[in-house]
């Protein structure tokens, strides 16, 4: 016996292993079947591949490396010249590198066949719990595509860089709306392009939220004479970064305060039109919201169940203890509603028909994000104590969570986006409900929520409106994924999930499922072996 044991006073027992060594993807078998159902079942060995090296202890490690050496922000080189670099950590590196690779930036760009957003939602979806941060500018780079392609022009010279799956030769693009005296409200923008010949623009102002500024490219919105337009930015000359946001989360991404001098610019779609043309940037990162927060419920449930299997209290496994069974078998059908939304709804943009994607979006985003932060803090506290302390993937994940709910519009921003929707989008709530209407007849209790949906909508069209607008974004929302869970998950998830999410006699804290629920069944599910 060495002296270390010798000195020892106890066998360190009853601890869990930690979850790492997983192939993400295979343990998540709700994944799985929606990448199937939804028509990305091409892209299995991808995910595969990805799902295994994301769960690695390597790639694990590089998230929390990643996330413990901050980036630093270099304003000005030793002889006093400006250079606004970022210095980030090799492991940031590896994980966006690694990202890029696997095309999570692009691939329905790339490879448009049918399936191509729902099966990069999954390698998505996989990525980010490797880390969320690096999530950042893959997402708004994937998003970006949309609204270039306004312009033939500026798309030839952009697209062919920001898909290349190549990290050294391939470009990232950022975006700047948010201003210091309104971020929600872009309207209220102060900063000022003015026309600079040969097709060139000058911008000066601020922007107060900028993440990873390191990028190549920026869609930035500005004021013209003819109202808030969209330009593209390339950092330079006259593009200063001020400082690094020290955030409550996703630490390991820069997010900026930036000041432009005169930047050079170009024009991206009709002066006046900023909005409608940043919007298909905004439409996009608003889908990996859903996605990113889909993502970290997942990895809350996994690390749940997987210490509730390796630890006993009172005698007894915490996973065979009824009280926490009914807790992980609550969290885990949120988990599971949230993963068949997210790939349902990737589907819809690239579905042809988009009656449903604009509505949908908006209706899912409030939800699924506003989700995120009490499951995250519900996953955590299975854990005890360990759950608490930096060493376990749980404060981050819930640091993390709020994040996707306040980016590219807040609760409320989202709940009124759904109100304008319905008065100015005629085909879009139909289209949403036709989609929950898919399971009438499945199960009486959603029934019962889809024929109280049209009195709780015509409540909308009074004066009160935006008062009830959270209720009845919610309500919509709930109905969806009850469709969804009740046409395609096993009846042990779609019934758990009516029983606790629909009708008066729902909880209210995560573990409040009634009697009769077949809790073992949902667990067992939750975390394939
Ligand atoms: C980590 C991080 C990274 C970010 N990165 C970027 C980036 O790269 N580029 C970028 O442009 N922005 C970025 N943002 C900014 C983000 O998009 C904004 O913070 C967000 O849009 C909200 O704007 P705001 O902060 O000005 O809040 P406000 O617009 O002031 O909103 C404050 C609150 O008021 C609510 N509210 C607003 N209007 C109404 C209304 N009419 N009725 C009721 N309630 C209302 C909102 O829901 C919110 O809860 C980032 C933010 C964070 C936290």
């Amino acid at each position: 016996m060495d002296a270390l044991r010798q000195n020892a006073t106890h066998e360190v027992a009853n601890q869990a292993t930690p979850l790492e060594g997983t192939n993400f993807f295979d343990a998540d078998l709700a994944l799985q079947e929606a990448l199937e159902r939804e028509g990305g079942g091409w892209a299995l060995d991808r995910a595969r591949d990805t799902g295994a090296v994301a769960g690695s202890p390597e790639a694990q490690e590089h998230g929390r490396r990643a996330e413990r050496n901050e980036p630093r922000l270099v304003t000005h080189d030793r002889y006093g010249n400006r250079v606004d670099r970022v210095d980030l950590d090799p492991s940031w590196h590896w994980l966006l590198r690694g990202a890029v690779e696997r095309e999570i930036h692009a691939l329905p760009w790339r490879d448009p066949r049918p399936g191509a957003h729902v099966a990069r939602a999954t390698l998505m979806s996989l990525w980010s719990q490797a880390n969320a941060g690096v999530m950042c500018p893959v997402s708004m780079t994937y998003s970006a595509i949309p609204a270039l392609r306004r312009d033939p022009e500026l798309a030839a010279e952009w697209e062919p860089r920001l898909t290349l799956p190549d990290y050294d030769r391939g470009a990232l693009c950022g975006m700047a709306m948010t201003e210091k005296q309104g971020g929600s409200d872009v309207r209220a923008n102060t900063t000022r392009a003015e026309p600079a010949g040969d097709g060139l623009y000058e911008i000066t102002g601020h922007k107060w939220f900028c993440s990873a500024p390191m990028c190549d490219a920026f869609l930035v919105l500005a004021q013209l004479p003819a109202g808030l337009t969209c330009f593209v930015v390339e950092p330079g000359p006259g593009f200063e970064i001020q400082r690094l946001k020290d955030k409550l989360g996703t630490r390991s991404l820069p997010s900026s305060e930036v000041e432009f001098r005169g930047v050079a610019a170009r024009r991206l779609g009709e002066e006046g039109r900023g909005v409608a043309t940043i919007i298909e940037m905004v439409t996009h990162t608003r889908l990996d919201c859903v996605i990113g927060s889909a993502a970290g419920m997942r990895r809350g449930v996994a690390e749940a169940v997987n210490h509730a299997r390796g630890r006993s209290a009172f005698g007894a496994l915490l996973a065979e203890q009824p009280l926490m069974a009914n807790v992980l078998a609550d969290l885990a059908i949120e988990s599971e509603a949230a993963t068949a939304t997210a790939l349902r709804l990737a589907r819809a943009y690239d579905e042809e028909d988009n009656s449903l994607r604009r509505f949908a979006t908006a209706a899912l985003k409030y939800w699924v994000c506003k989700r995120a932060t009490p499951h995250a803090a519900e996953a955590l506290e299975c854990l005890g104590g360990n759950g608490y302390v930096e060493e376990s993937p749980m404060p981050q994940l819930l640091r993390d969570a709020p994040l996707n709910g306040i980016w590219e519009g807040s609760g409320n921003v989202m709940s009124l986006d759904v109100l304008r929707a319905m008065a100015r989008e005629p085909e879009g709530l139909p289209a949403f409900l036709a989609e929950c209407e898919l399971a009438r007849g499945g199960d009486a209790r959603l029934d019962a929520h889809l024929d109280a949906l049209p009195a709780m909508l015509s409540d909308l069209a009074g004066d009160d409106a935006q008062w009830l607008a959270r209720r009845a974004v919610e309500d919509l929302a709930v109905a969806f994924q009850a469709s969804l869970l009740v046409r395609n998950a096993p009846p042990a998830v779609a019934d758990a999930f009516c029983a606790g999410r629909l009708g008066e006699s729902r909880g209210r804290a995560f573990g409040t499922l009634p009697r009769g629920v077949d809790g073992a069944a949902i667990v067992e599910r939750a975390l394939a072996a």
